[in-house]
């Protein structure tokens, strides 16, 4: 077929095109007339390059759901090898291999204590229908009264409706605060809170001892706690101590509170077991995945629930079942792409290298700790953060976005939240590209801190 005549748009004006047409996500766009929008061509592995032929190091996995890189070889051929046989259809009525496989892999992966799948497409979906499965459970069980839901504080579980009522992250949620039912806080468990000569797991405790008193004055009302596990990603890579979950776990257990493990970030295995959960040596009674499980191809989410959660549903009465849905429920593709990444997981002992590659990481990275404005540098499993210490309050407003320009003229996707900067890179780094990450995170740093002075 002729080729159209058409002349090649370039980088500048599919950028402008954009701006016209897309709304982008957690923007506000009247920023975009000064900050750059990256008109991205491609992906290969880490990597993304842009029309104008520039590269950038995705060290933020696209926020947060590339585990094997951009046009994974096995990914791809799973994908198109699925393209031919199903590319969709309804799971009412209708099964297919991928939504069985998949739910029982990872059932498996939870040592069959999590058995029952139920597939969505989003994180924010996945986070809503668990608390729904929790209040009608209990419903279904004759505790009617369990009808609210408890979050920690700083907890980010998604943005829709719904889930904005056990998210405490004022930006997102202060202008739709006469729309959302809210749950209550409880103090959180930020290894950063810990005073002189207490350790994180005393911050823990503390935090634990707030629980407890929430649940001794209302537990007969409360239905669910919803905790991300041992990483707040959302809320600046707030890291807590593996005993927090476990405590969260005895209370729920002691005082009848279903706990609820948003791991959409923190799976998959982010903090250096496949979930977050193991480290606690804990199962939530619902688990939520997203983001990584479909090695950032599809949109997939899953909530993972337990054998009593599932026989509270299962009667002759349709009321009593969970009649909850979306278009695109178990979509085969994604399902796939979900299938491909354990794989990818299962025949590459990914678990180990990451744990050296993130040590590698780790060492490059420390010599920020001696810099004068770098506070509570951490890392749990793939996930590295530090706080920049900025005084003049104007700087600290328009740190993050002039971090995010400095980085990308070295070649990092970076976006730092707020005044925190953390790297959540693919798990396919090579030894040189981890060098190359520390050192130019540590420039641009520098760079962003001496166009304040
Ligand atoms: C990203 C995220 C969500 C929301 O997922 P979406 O797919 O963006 O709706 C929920 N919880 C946590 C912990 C997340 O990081």
């Amino acid at each position: 077929m002729e080729k159209s005549a058409a002349p090649p748009v370039s980088p500048e004006d599919w950028v402008a095109r954009s701006l016209r047409a897309v709304w982008h996500p957690c923007t506000q766009m009247k920023h975009h007339e000064r900050l750059p929008l990256i008109p991205v061509a491609r992906g290969q592995g880490a990597w993304l390059y842009d029309r104008a032929g520039h590269r950038y190091l995705d060290a933020i996995s696209s926020w947060w759901v590339n585990l094997f890189g951009h046009a994974n070889p096995r990914i791809n051929a799973a994908l198109k090898d699925q393209l031919d046989t199903l590319e969709h259809a309804m799971l009412a009525g209708c099964t297919h291999e991928p939504a069985v496989e998949l739910a029982e892999r990872l059932s498996a992966l939870t040592g069959n204590t999590l058995g029952h799948a139920f597939f969505a497409s989003d994180g924010a979906s996945a986070v809503e229908i668990a608390l729904k499965m929790s209040f009608h459970s209990w419903r279904n069980r004759g505790y009617a009264d369990k009808q609210e839901f408890v979050c920690i504080a700083n907890s980010y579980h998604g943005e829709t409706i719904g889930a904005l009522g056990v998210t405490d992250v004022a930006l997102f949620k202060d202008a739709y605060d006469p729309l959302i039912r809210h749950a209550h806080v409880v103090a959180s468990p930020d290894a950063r809170l810990a005073q002189a000569g207490e350790t994180a797991a005393d911050v823990a405790r503390r935090a634990l001892d707030n629980v407890r008193a929430l649940f001794d004055a209302r537990a007969n009302r409360i239905a669910a706690l919803i905790v991300e596990p041992l990483v707040q990603c959302a809320a600046g890579m707030a890291m807590h101590d593996t005993s927090y979950v476990a405590g969260l776990r005895a209370l729920c257990d002691q005082y009848g509170v279903h706990l609820i493990a948003d791991e959409i970030a923190v799976g998959c295995g982010r903090t250096g077991t496949f979930f977050a959960c193991e480290q606690a040596g804990v199962w939530p009674d619902f688990l939520c995945l997203s983001k990584g499980i479909s090695g950032g191809y599809l949109p997939l989410s899953i909530v993972l629930s337990r054998d009593e959660i599932y026989a509270a549903f299962y009667h002759d009465d349709i009321a009593r079942g969970f009649l909850h849905s979306h278009s695109y429920t178990g979509n085969p593709l994604a399902c796939r792409a979900a299938l491909a990444t354990l794989d990818l997981f299962a025949s590459e002992n990914v678990l180990a290298a990451n744990a050296r590659k993130s040590a590698t990481l780790e060492a490059a990275l420390a010599p920020l700790a001696e810099h004068a404005q770098v506070r509570n540098l951490r890392q749990r499993g793939t996930i590295f953060a530090f706080d920049a210490a900025i005084d003049d309050p104007q700087h600290a407003r328009t740190f993050s976005r002039r971090f995010f320009e400095n980085a990308l003229q070295r070649e990092l996707l970076l976006r730092p939240i707020g005044t925190t900067v953390y790297l959540m890179p693919p798990y396919i780094l090579a030894d040189e590209e981890l060098a190359l990450l520390a050192e130019r995170t540590r420039d641009t740093f520098d760079a962003t801190l001496a166009e304040a002075r």
